[in-house]
């Protein structure tokens, strides 16, 4: 089985959830219609605006990497294999 992606992106919709998610970028409450970044890290999905996934973290490090990030780790969580974070985190 393959192994899903790390990040999605998508139309925010909100009517099947019980809240809305806070991008991690700018702090604010994604509203219904907008386009989002989504990973599923291993606490639950987090998600920034798409417009808000290539600002800079710190020099040369956006926000879709670290939500790539997040999203490896999630899946790692789940029992997938990722070989890219062991090349990080060498055991
Ligand atoms: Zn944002």
């Amino acid at each position: 089985m393959k192994r899903p992606s790390a990040t999605w992106e998508a139309v925010y919709k909100a009517d099947r959830r019980k809240h809305h998610h806070r991008c991690r970028a700018c702090n604010r409450i994604i509203a219904t219609g907008e386009r989002a970044l989504m990973a599923r890290a291993a606490r639950g999905t987090v998600a920034v605006h798409l417009d808000c996934a290539d600002m800079q973290v710190v020099d040369g490090h956006t926000y879709r990497d670290s939500m790539e990030a997040w999203g490896l780790a999630g899946l790692k969580a789940r029992g997938w294999r990722v070989p890219e974070l062991d090349t990080h985190y060498a055991r």
